[in-house]
């Protein structure tokens, strides 16, 4: 008998649906609350590492992954010069395997309408434009009470709604969300021929130039720049920036800028981290995902640890008998470091570029790469 039969998660992010997936899939009764009206809204793309793609296979929507994105298995250097010089091509660890890709670019909508389908496919009830509004907890269960008035009692709420969690809140656990002095100018565009990997250009006139492809006609393009307050700019404004800032840099951003026209598929976002310390649940509401620990996207492992999260404490309420210290503990010793390392890792590396510093790149990256390329 797994450890519960009727769970509450919050948040229908990669965290989220994937935890609803693997626990409704196994025969629990699980209702997903997510408070945007829809998920299919406008976004950027995301690079999904091996690691990520290893849980996506896990929940059953690899062949979707694959079909909705574009793989790759070398990461480009590339000079901020008006060629955009290659440096040098490395090959990208394969985290989650060698039968996948080492990372894979796919709009974010698509990584979304995938998860939910699947969801909807193994029962998960999903209640979009819905929140949770009051959680009060004993030793047996949570009574919950949610934003359409009705009320519900579970054995487990799972708190996956995201770096400013509201279930975070409810339940009382103070974390200081700090920005790392960078911020990121993305744009969603047409991919060129020439574009096949993610190429980074590091230093020039900002932080990072990149780009990665996220379908045969997609990619985002990035300018990671010192953190501003740049929310006095209209979206054309917010625009023109982007396309002045990528002046800097040659190669295929000379063919990507010229498809920067569309001041919608345009955000900038500043990089922020936390790590709440260890335990992540109190009693029987727990956060993962970015609710627990959220790193700047330098190593491109947010939704990669989100995931994780989701596989190990989905196997954990499986295969457990009750929801206790056990259980807990089990938990933290096969998430809290790892992803916490994750985290500081992704810090660094923003800060070297910060401080100016020449620091160990690949050797950090290495250190990452063989961390996560074993199964959480
Ligand atoms: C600029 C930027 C670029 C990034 N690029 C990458 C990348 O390339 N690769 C990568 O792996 N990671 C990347 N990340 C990190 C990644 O996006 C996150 O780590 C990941 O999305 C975390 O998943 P999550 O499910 O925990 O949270 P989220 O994706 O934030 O999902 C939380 C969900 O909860 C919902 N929600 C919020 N509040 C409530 C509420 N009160 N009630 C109900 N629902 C609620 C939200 O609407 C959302 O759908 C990037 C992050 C940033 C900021």
């Amino acid at each position: 008998m797994p450890a519960v039969s009727k769970v509450l998660v919050v948040g229908g992010g990669a965290a989220g649906v994937a935890t609803a997936i693997l626990l409704a899939e196994a025969g629990v009764e699980v209702d997903l609350l997510e408070i945007k009206p829809d998920i299919v809204t406008l976004g950027s793309g995301i690079t999904l590492q091996g690691n990520a793609l290893r849980v996506l296979r896990d929940l059953g929507v690899w062949d979707d992954v694959q079909k909705a994105g574009y793989g790759f298995d070398t990461l480009g250097l590339r000079a901020p010069d008006p060629a955009g010089t290659v440096i040098a091509v490395l090959p990208d660890a394969r985290t989650g395997g060698p039968d996948l890709p080492a990372a894979l670019g796919m709009p974010r909508q698509e990584l979304a309408r995938v998860l939910h389908a699947r969801a909807e496919d193994v029962g998960v009830k999903i209640r979009l434009a819905t929140t949770c509004t009051g959680i009060e907890q004993d030793a047996t269960g949570v009574d919950v009470e949610l934003s359409d008035g009705s009320r519900g009692r579970y054995d487990l709420v799972v708190g996956a709604d995201g770096i400013r969690s509201w279930t975070r809140r409810m339940i009382g656990v103070p974390l200081e969300t700090r920005s790392t002095g960078m911020g990121i100018w993305r744009a969603f565009t047409t991919r060129p021929d020439t574009v096949t990997r993610t190429d980074l250009f590091y230093g020039g006139p900002q932080y990072i130039a990149g780009y990665c492809p996220t379908g045969q006609d997609s990619l985002y393009a990035y300018i990671v720049e010192e953190a501003q307050d740049r929310s006095a700019l209209t979206p054309d404004e917010q625009l023109s920036e982007m396309v002045r800032l990528s002046e800097g840099y040659g190669g295929p951003w000379d063919e990507i800028r010229p498809t920067l026209t569309d001041p919608t598929r345009v955000s900038y976002t500043w990089f922020e981290s936390h790590v709440l310390e260890e335990p992540w649940n109190r009693g029987r509401v727990v956060l993962i995902g970015d609710a627990a620990h959220a790193c700047p996207p330098t190593l491109a492992q947010g939704a990669a640890q989100a995931l994780e999260d989701a596989a190990v404490l989905a196997e954990l309420l499986l295969t457990s008998d009750a929801v206790d210290a056990t259980l807990w503990q089990s938990f933290m010793e096969r998430r809290y470091d790892r992803a916490r390392a994750v985290v500081e890792a992704s810090v660094q590396l923003g800060q070297w570029l910060i401080d100016g510093e020449r620091g160990d790149v690949p050797g950090l990256m290495g250190r990452i790469s063989a961390l996560v390329s074993e199964p959480a």
